[in-house]
């Protein structure tokens, strides 16, 4: 299924070079494969790619092919006309690496988030991909371009990630159809789950035993969270990427529809992490936040006390499961 838009972004991919490749801020494994993977593909087609991302690369992310060659918005001089954003759902989550785009530029936008909100000039939006990587890998087949062993690892890892190593509801037959492709280019999967996914820091084990003694649950059951403070992850001597992960330990729960996390990422900034299960769109909720994600993966940012952001969030999150069992009931 490759529509017009797929078209326009090989055509993009063809048509210009220098080429500046952003990602969203504090990059995961799919923002980071399907950013790699592009330029990879791009340096075939012998194009000068610039990458830039305001935050330093996980170090665990630092196998990929290419992951060394990012910089800093304020290493760049000068701004680009030709730039292309991955797994970036708008404009704000570029960060200050958006300063880098110049007033006039072309800007392809590609991504799989239902929140984006088409800030490209062009823009390929497919809500039906699990992962940017999935669509990143579709643009080399519109072009028809053979995927060597480097462009592949970077595929498959972002696959992996957004699909939580093949577990998650995105994951569809095209999916394990494209991983098996990968892997007939040589891919490793044990070699890359246990570097992304298994292999856990001291200081992250730390972290995770002192968050599961701030797990809380609401009356019904459906709703539970962990709280992560400043001091927690400064006691542990980790680091703000040692926090991805926790929220799947609520959301795991038995009769738990939504998992949450509580992140104080600076004094009065706190991170919201939302997971749902089968019916909440947490994608929408965080949108009412000012964040965005997925229907069941989504994130924000709220100012205020650690426990005035719970308040208003939980009771916005309790009204969504209310009023979703309502509906389930009605249906029976
Ligand atoms: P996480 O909770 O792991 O940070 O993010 C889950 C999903 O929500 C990811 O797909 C991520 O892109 C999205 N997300 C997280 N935080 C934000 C945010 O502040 N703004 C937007 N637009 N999306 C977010
Ligand atoms: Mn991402
Ligand atoms: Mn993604």
């Amino acid at each position: 299924k490759l529509n017009q838009d797929y078209k326009t972004a090989a055509d993009f991919f063809q048509a210009h070079d220098d080429l500046l490749l952003l990602v969203h801020e504090k990059p995961d494994g799919d923002a980071l494969g399907s950013v790699l993977a592009a330029a990879h593909l791009l340096q075939k087609l012998g194009k000068t790619v610039t990458l830039v991302n305001d935050d330093p690369i996980p170090d665990k992310f630092m196998f990929l092919p290419l992951a060394d060659r990012f910089q800093l918005p304020e290493q760049v001089a000068g701004k680009f006309d030709r730039v292309i954003s991955f797994d970036c759902g708008d404009r704000k989550r570029l960060g200050r690496s958006a300063s880098l785009i110049a007033e006039s530029a072309h800007l392809l936008n590609v991504d799989h988030h239902v929140t984006n909100d088409k800030f490209g000039t062009e823009n390929l939006v497919d809500l039906e991909a699990a992962a940017t990587c999935q669509i990143v890998f579709k643009i080399a087949y519109q072009l028809q371009m053979e995927i060597d062993l480097d462009t592949a690892t970077c595929l498959y890892t972002g696959l992996m990630t957004d699909t939580g190593g093949f577990r998650y509801s995105n994951t569809s037959e095209e999916v394990l159809l494209i991983a098996a492709n990968l892997l007939t280019k040589g891919v490793s999967p044990y070699k890359i789950v246990d570097r992304v996914m298994e292999t856990i820091s001291w200081p992250q084990l730390l972290l995770i035993r002192a968050a599961l003694d701030t797990l809380g649950r609401d009356d019904s059951g459906q709703i539970a969270w962990v709280t992560i403070t400043r001091q927690m992850v400064d006691t542990a001597g980790g680091c703000d990427e040692d926090v991805e992960g926790l929220v799947n330990y609520p959301r795991n729960v038995e009769g738990v529809e939504v998992g949450i996390s509580f992140r104080e990422s600076s004094p009065g900034r706190i991170k919201v992490s939302f997971r749902s299960k089968y019916v909440v769109d947490v994608g929408a909720i965080a949108l009412e936040f000012g964040g965005g994600g997925h229907a069941r993966a989504a994130g924000c940012t709220l100012e205020g006390e650690l426990s005035a952001v719970q308040e208003k969030v939980l009771a916005r999150v309790g009204e969504a499961v209310r009023s979703n069992t309502a509906h389930l009931e009605e249906k029976e």
